[in-house]
């Protein structure tokens, strides 16, 4: 790598202040420069991120570049080393609710597309109960909450109203305990208000960082206005949301592209703010109504894909990984073991979709989904991979989010919560949604992970608990 872009420009520094931190031009000259990086550095860069010290963008787009089997080799090698580390055999389970596809926008790759004519509809609040009523029944206790952009039909009091009807259901077995949100980018004072009702995560896809493609793809609406859509978050901040989950959606521009400015967008937000990224998805461009996949030339392939997934888990260690059932069963496998952290279970991406399943009907999903598993058949699966399904929602509930969570992550203290959570959680689920063979399964797997708990006072906590569980009690944490 040459000396000139070693150290990075302003271009961060001066996004705090203008809020243009994607500069188009200087990443297509890194991501140039970066395939002259040597043989040395890209072995320093590497020793750097296997001993979990995060890599800065400069050091992202030389691996990005890199060439050399035995490099990549050793990507893929940290990925797997970073996860098993950091997050152990948990993989967190979320349910994606979608509430609305009224749509004022034109994206080319969305089937809410308003220029798409098909019979749209919005939950009512009972409707919007009948969904959350058959989540639970699937065990879920986290959600992510989906809608198009519609200012009349869809207001922010609609998505708040939403929020407070599911937060005040309880059921037998429990109740949703977290609800993150992706709904378009929006102003402070309306970031402000989905705080003060309890949102978890704010999740927002940049789906391009390339501006032009942007443009391209984004053909009418407010979400045609790049740098409004690319400031949301910083927006979020202000309104007081700490945890917010970035992404792009890949099939549209450069997959290295895309990757470099994620990572230059969350070293913006941790400059300004602190805290980058609290969790990232990997969306992937699927097949939807009125959608040709012909139309999109820089379709990802797996082998690239999973390049990408590896190399930002070790750019970002600390930073949840998402992967929704766009993927189908067989690559969901192959990425839980490179970085991917969350994933969902059982989702339909229809509005209404979850009853309409139950009744046999027709819906109108946003997009075909692969990975149509049930969610008991997932959660069971994963345990046959030696995974451990966590319906763990506990740094939220004790305000452990934000910088606070980061802060306690690079400590290594996050662990030390995360798997006794974990287990408790897997037990519930076992005791409330599980047959006999899949409560013996979830036994093994309990005690196979329990000594895995190095703190002794917290690991004989969490055993004695479990014990309770079994005898009914419920929603323990730490
Ligand atoms: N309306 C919100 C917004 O403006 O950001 C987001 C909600 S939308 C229901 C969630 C995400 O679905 C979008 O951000 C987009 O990345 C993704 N999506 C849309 N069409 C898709 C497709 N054909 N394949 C995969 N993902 C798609």
């Amino acid at each position: 790598m040459t000396a000139e872009i070693t150290a990075a420009p302003e271009i961060t520094a001066k996004g705090a202040q203008d809020g243009v931190f994607i500069d188009r031009l200087y990443i297509e000259g890194l991501l140039e420069e970066a395939k002259h990086t040597g043989d040395a550095e890209i072995r320093r860069i590497l020793d750097k991120a296997e001993r979990f010290e995060g890599l800065n963008h400069i050091e992202i787009a030389s691996l990005l570049a890199a060439k050399d089997p035995a490099h990549i080799a050793r990507i893929f090698s940290i990925a797997g080393k970073i996860k098993r580390h950091i997050y152990g055999n948990r993989i967190v389970l979320f349910a994606p609710l979608y509430v609305s596809d009224y749509c004022v926008n034109r994206c080319s790759y969305c089937s809410y597309n308003c220029g798409h004519d098909f019979n749209r509809r919005k939950l009512t609040m009972d409707e919007v109960r009948e969904e959350v009523k058959i989540l639970e029944q699937m065990g879920h206790k986290r959600i992510a909450m989906e809608a198009g952009e519609h200012d009349e039909e869809c207001p922010i009091e609609y998505i708040l109203e939403c929020m407070k009807t599911i937060y005040a259901m309880k059921f037998e077995n429990g109740e949703i305990r977290r609800i993150n949100v992706n709904i378009a980018a929006t102003t402070v004072e309306n970031y402000r208000k989905l705080k003060e009702v309890g949102i978890g995560t704010y999740i927002l896809f940049q789906e391009t960082y390339h501006q032009p493609t942007y443009e391209k793809v984004h053909l009418g609406g407010p979400k045609r206005d790049y740098a409004y859509h690319l400031t949301a978050f910083d927006r979020a901040q202000e309104g007081g949301i700490d945890d917010v989950g970035g992404g792009v959606l890949f099939g549209l521009a450069d997959p290295y592209f895309e990757v470099l400015a994620l990572m230059i967008h969350n070293e913006h937000l941790e400059q300004r703010f602190n805290v980058g990224f609290h969790t990232i998805s990997v969306p992937r461009l699927c097949p939807a109504d009125g959608i040709s996949m012909a139309d999109f030339p820089n379709l990802v392939d797996d082998a690239v894909f999973e390049r990408i997934v590896a190399i930002i888990r070790l750019a970002v260690p600390f930073t949840g990984m998402i992967l929704s059932t766009r993927e189908s069963h067989l690559m969901r496998e192959r990425l839980l073991k490179l970085g991917i952290s969350q994933i969902s279970a059982g989702s339909s991406t229809g509005v209404g979709g979850y009853r309409q399943r139950q009744l046999r009907e027709k819906s109108s999903p946003q997009f075909n989904i692969n990975d149509d598993r049930s969610a008991p058949e997932i959660i069971s699966e994963l345990m046959d991979d030696g995974f451990i399904p966590s319906f763990c929602t506990a740094c939220y509930r004790n305000g452990r989010t934000g910088d606070r969570f980061m802060a306690l992550a690079k400590a290594g203290q996050i662990k030390n919560v995360c798997l006794p959570n974990a287990l408790m959680t897997l037990c519930e689920y076992a005791m409330d949604y599980g047959d006999g063979p899949f409560r013996a399964k979830a036994a093994a797997a309990i005690a196979r992970e329990l000594p895995g708990i190095k703190n002794e006072k917290t690991r004989l906590r969490a055993g004695e608990n479990m014990e309770k569980i079994r005898r009914g009690a419920r929603d323990f944490y730490f």
